[in-house]
């Protein structure tokens, strides 16, 4: 079965184009209970784009930190719970910020329509209804959860997607002058996230003509922005980025990432670690799977003068290494396509508590 997914719907793309969000929403204003629901990185509260934003009276505006966990189940239900119960539904719903963001303005999008808790929706095509209009603001580049098919929520049981054509953003605004105050730690972390993307979407038995077309152009975006004689955090660099993230993201839509990001989801669900800071913590160490790719990381490293923290495994016990490695195996899909179909010869947890061992 070939996969038949669904795009964003409306993309404006350049510097400046967030002054269109007004004109962009305004003709959805009168839908449900007729006003909008800003959901808001903290980072931005009292700075100048939180005085930009096209707020009218009946609006809300929600500030959120993302810092330090991830966006859960938990927190969705009550942001829901707290909206429907001021204002009923709302007409529209826009995100700004990074990735959590994205995902916390997704999730709430279905969630205000569907009944229960979220964590009843994690996984594929469990939504109900249709959620309602919802706008995509990235203000850091690399995570692709502004074109996913999936709103990513840690809940009780496990750290998955909810993942439908529902979930797509009605629009998206790329405007990368948002993304310029990314401190450089950040910008390497999330900017690596497409790196690896890429990478892993190139090396796997689903890899075809589509999905390498945009991996190898978001590769190439990438290398401009972060081992080029121009790398580094300007104005046309950030244009680069934010378009690599787009593209990375589509590039593993229509194909799959693989064991880094295996290893990635262990160290979030065990320890808490932030999706593309856990994806560096593992990819510097997985030169047997992809030795051009992470020899190509190092390199990156070493120019932007990021240290990555070594020897994590000697303070972590066996019980934490088993439960990484179970949430690791676990993600079948992943290891089909980065090792092939006979994976579960070659991958046991045995092997794969070794490959946290490294880190
Ligand atoms: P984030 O949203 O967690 O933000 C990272 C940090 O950058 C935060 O401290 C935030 O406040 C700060 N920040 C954001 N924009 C800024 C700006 N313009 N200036 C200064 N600081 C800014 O980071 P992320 O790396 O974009 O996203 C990680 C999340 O994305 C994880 O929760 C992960 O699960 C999720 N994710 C989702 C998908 C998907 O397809 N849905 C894919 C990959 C990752
Ligand atoms: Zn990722």
């Amino acid at each position: 079965m070939h996969k038949n997914f669904k795009s964003i719907e409306k993309t404006v793309f350049g510097r400046g184009s967030f002054k269109q969000l007004d004109e962009i929403i305004s003709p959805k204003r009168n839908d449900n209970n007729g006003y909008m629901v800003f959901i808001v990185d903290q980072y931005f509260k009292g700075k100048e784009l939180e005085n930009s934003l096209p707020v009218r009276p009946e609006d809300l505006v929600i500030f959120i930190d993302v810092d330090p966990n991830e966006p859960t189940t938990e927190q969705v239900d009550v942001l829901r719970d707290e909206i429907l119960f001021t204002n009923g539904l709302p007409a529209g719903l826009i995100g700004i910020g990074g990735g959590s963001i994205m995902d916390i303005a997704k999730a709430l999008a279905l969630m205000l329509t569907n009944d229960g808790s979220s964590a009843l929706y994690q996984g594929l095509n469990l939504i109900k209804k249709p959620g309602i209009y919802h706008v995509g603001v990235p203000t850091i580049s690399g995570t692709g959860a502004e074109c996913s098919m999936t709103a990513v929520l840690t809940g009780p049981e496990k750290k998955l997607g909810l993942k439908c054509e529902w979930t797509i953003f009605d629009q998206v605004i790329l405007d990368s002058e948002l993304t310029a105050s990314v401190p450089v730690d950040k910008w390497f972390y999330t900017g690596m996230d497409t790196f690896i993307h890429c990478i892993e979407s190139r090396e796997g038995i689903l890899n075809n003509a589509y999905s390498m077309a945009y991996g190898e152009q978001s590769l190439k975006l990438c290398r401009d922005v972060f081992s080029s004689a121009n790398a580094g955090q300007n104005a046309e660099n950030d244009d680069k980025l934010m378009v690599a993230s787009l593209m990375g993201g589509l590039s593993l839509t229509y194909s799959e990432v693989g064991v880094c990001h295996a290893l990635s989801y262990g160290l979030s669900k065990v320890f808490g670690e932030k999706h593309c800071y856990a994806n560096c913590l593992a990819f510097q160490h997985l030169e047997d799977y992809y030795p051009e790719g992470v020899a190509e990381f190092k390199t990156m490293l070493q120019k932007h003068k990021v240290v990555l923290p070594q020897n994590l495994s000697k303070n972590w016990s066996e019980a934490e290494i088993t439960a990484m490695a179970q949430v690791a195996y676990n993600l079948t899909h992943m290891w089909n396509h980065a090792i092939g179909s006979d994976w579960k010869e070659k991958i046991t947890i045995e092997v794969i508590k070794d490959l946290y061992r490294r880190l």
